[in-house]
């Protein structure tokens, strides 16, 4: 398998193309990034928000999860650009509990009004199962639902400036820093939804289940509204980072002090790291079966960010990258027992959605290369999840 000669990312993570010295395309659209006119951009984000701002109920929509992006770009709306945005939460089911402290800070703090909206988990469970076998990745409801839920209350709330926080240009190459990536169909169609729309997903679900009914209605959460609708209703759907020049790291410092923002554990990841997707407790199987499927994990890609951002040699990287992923998380076993299936049944599925050129790996194998770290607010997964 080819990796990077620059970061340490194999070309089997999502869209990475190499170049001839073996340097993948993530690391120089990071290098790019530098020669980008930040003070242009600036200007440019100004102008967005002045031909929306005052003019609604609401200045702007913030899709917000919680974790550092989301919860940066809120304070920088809010503090930095004096916006009244209205926050819209999709509840995946899976927030963990610092996650909440965290939010009921962060939205007293800021003086803002947020709606929490959780979708039906029987359902939910009924679509990672679905997903899981069909794609090898169990999120298509929080994919669709962050995507669709935000740009849906935009359009019946009449508020149609969203703000996303971090690009995708700075982990994948669907589309660089000069493209200034929006969410709108073709970019949900592209990467949101794997390929399976809220239609697709409500006759899957019948013809698995023949016996059970299933009502479109519930579906209609995971619609994504038609290109017509968002042109119509001058939907701008845009990426803060693609204004102002994304660090995560500084960003993180910002959180912390001005909104005493607190960093959790995460499965398969470095403490150094601890800042990272806190806000899943099914994070842990999500990177896992990356690993199984793409060979690497969180890890590498954590340390991938901080060696392009010259804070951390490749060496280094290389060193955590074997020591943290591809562990089996604790947390598969409260997974399996939500999906209703087997650990052989689980690496079944999965094997069968192996990344080329990742080699086949041995089930049983796999199987005792077990982590043996547990989160210290597991015992409350279990008992949400207990019946
Ligand atoms: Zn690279």
């Amino acid at each position: 398998m080819k990796i990077c000669s620059n970061c340490v990312m194999p070309e089997t993570s999502e869209t990475l193309l190499f170049s001839e010295e073996n340097k993948c395309s993530v690391c120089t659209q990071i290098e790019k990034k530098n020669e980008i006119d930040w003070n242009k951009r600036s200007d440019l984000l100004d102008k967005l928000i002045n031909n929306y701002k005052g003019k609604y109920d609401y200045d702007c929509i913030v899709p917000f999860s919680g974790g550092k992006d989301s919860t940066f770009t809120l304070w920088y709306l809010v503090k930095e650009k004096k916006l009244k945005p209205l926050v819209i939460r999709f509840d995946h089911n899976f927030y963990r509990s610092n996650i909440e402290r965290n939010n009921e800070k962060t939205f007293s703090k800021l003086g803002v009004e947020y709606i929490n909206f959780k979708p039906n988990f029987e359902l939910v469970k009924k679509t990672m199962l679905e997903s899981l076998i069909r794609r090898g990745d169990f999120c298509w409801h929080c994919h669709v639902g962050i995507a669709a839920l935000p740009i849906n209350y935009a359009i019946q709330k009449k508020v149609p400036l969203i703000f996303y926080g971090e690009p995708s240009a700075e982990y994948a190459s669907f589309y660089n820093y000069n493209e200034f990536e929006e969410l709108n169909v073709e970019k949900f169609n592209k990467i949101s939804n794997l390929g399976i729309n809220a239609e697709d997903m409500f006759e899957m679900l019948k013809s698995r289940y023949p016996n059970q009914k299933f009502n479109f209605n519930d579906f209609k959460t995971y619609l994504f509204p038609s290109q017509r609708e968002l042109n119509i209703n001058n939907i701008k759907a845009a990426y803060l980072g693609n204004y102002i020049p994304w660090d995560v790291k500084k960003q993180v410092e910002i959180i912390k002090k001005e909104l005493d923002w607190q960093v959790d554990e995460v499965e398969g990841v470095p403490k150094e790291y601890n800042y990272e997707k806190i806000e899943c407790m099914m994070q842990g199987v999500r990177d896992y079966i990356k690993f199984l499927k793409r060979g690497f994990g969180r890890t590498a890609h954590l340390v991938s960010i901080d060696i392009r951002n010259k804070r951390l040699s490749r060496k280094k990287g290389i060193e955590l990258t074997k020591l943290y992923d591809g562990k089996k998380p604790k947390s598969l076993e409260l997974f399996l027992k939500l999906v209703n299936i087997s650990e052989d049944d689980f690496y079944d599925i999965v094997f069968d959605h192996l990344v080329s050129p990742r080699q086949e790996w041995d089930k049983e194998k796999e199987k005792r290369n077990t982590s043996n770290f547990t989160p210290k607010d597991f015992n409350e997964w279990i008992e949400k999840f207990k019946s």
